[in-house]
C-alpha cells in the first residue's frame, strides 16, 4: 500500500506550526514506503523491533533519525548503540544502565525517554510514579554520563472512550511538569511523547510535544504481524 502523501503533508504542516515533533513509525513496513516519505522531507522514523530497524538502518540515508519506540531487550542494546537517536521505552534501571554502557563504548550520549505506565491494560510497559521517581534519583546520583534522559513516553489505552484517554494524558503531562524542575539546570529535560494515529489530537492538546503514528501514514499494518 502507498504511503498516504496527502495526509502526510497535512499532518507535518500542522505539527510543524505547533513546534511538535513528528516521529512516523515504520514497523512491519517496507524500506520503499521509508523512502518515499524521506523524499518529502521526514526525517524522523520509529521502529520497535532491533533487528528491523539495523536492518533498515543499512539500507536507508544515513541521516535519518531513529527512534526505538519498542520494548527494548538489554541484551539487544548493543545493536543499536551506535546510531539510535532516542530511545523511546526505558522502563528500568538496569536498561538505562546498560545503554550507557553501550552508549560509552561508542564514545557518545544517547538520548532517552522514560516510560511511565499511563494505560489500564496491563500488557502496557512502563514505570509507575514511585519507580519513575527512584529511577530517577539513582541517574542523578551514578552520573551515567553516555545517558540522557530528554523526557518521558507514554501509550494510553486501546479504547472508544476519549475521556479515559484525556486523563491518562493529563496524567503524564502531571508527571511531566513535576520532573521538569528538577533538570532545569541542564534543562535537557523537554520532551513529552504521547498520541499515536487515533490520539494525537488529543495528545498535542494535553501538552505533548512528540507524537508516533503510524498506520494513519503508511495504512494499515496486518493483523497476523507480530506487533
Ligand atoms: C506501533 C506504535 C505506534 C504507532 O501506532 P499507530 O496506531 O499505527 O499510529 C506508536 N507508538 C508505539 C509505542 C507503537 O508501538
Amino acid at each position: 500500500m502507498p504511503v498516504n502523501k496527502k495526509i502526510y503533508n497535512d499532518i507535518s504542516e500542522q505539527l510543524h506550526q505547533k513546534a511538535v515533533c513528528l516521529v512516523a513509525v515504520s514497523k512491519t513496513k517496507p524500506v520503499e514506503d521509508i523512502q518515499e516519505l524521506y523524499d518529502l522531507g521526514q526525517r524522523d522514523f520509529g521502529e520497535n523491533y532491533v533487528q528491523e530497524l539495523v536492518d533498515k538502518a543499512e539500507k536507508l540515508p544515513k541521516d535519518i533519525r531513529w527512534h526505538f519506540i519498542g520494548h527494548l531487550q538489554t541484551n539487544k542494546v548493543k545493536l543499536i548503540a551506535a546510531f539510535v537517536q532516542l530511545i523511546h521505552g526505558v522502563d528500568s534501571l538496569k536498561l538505562l544502565k546498560e545503554i550507557n554502557k553501550q552508549a560509552e563504548k561508542n564514545n557518545r550520549v544517547i538520548d532517552c525517554l522514560l516510560q511511565v505506565h499511563i494505560a489500564q491494560e496491563e500488557t502496557k510497559f512502563g514505570l509507575d510514579e514511585e519507580e519513575l521517581n527512584s529511577v530517577m534519583e539513582e541517574v542523578a546520583n551514578l552520573q551515567m554520563a553516555n545517558v540522557q534522559i530528554r523526557g518521558l513516553m507514554g501509550m494510553a489505552s486501546f479504547t472508544e472512550n476519549l475521556d479515559k484517554v484525556q486523563n491518562e494524558f493529563r496524567y503524564l503531562k502531571k508527571l511531566f511538569d513535576k520532573k521538569n524542575p528538577l533538570t532545569i539546570h541542564h534543562s535537557a529535560f523537554t520532551t513529552l511523547s504521547m498520541g499515536m494515529s487515533s490520539d494525537y489530537t488529543l495528545a498535542i492538546q494535553e501538552g505533548s510535544n512528540m507524537v508516533r503514528i503510524g498506520s494513519l501514514l503508511f495504512g494499515e499494518r496486518h493483523k497476523n504481524v507480530r506487533l
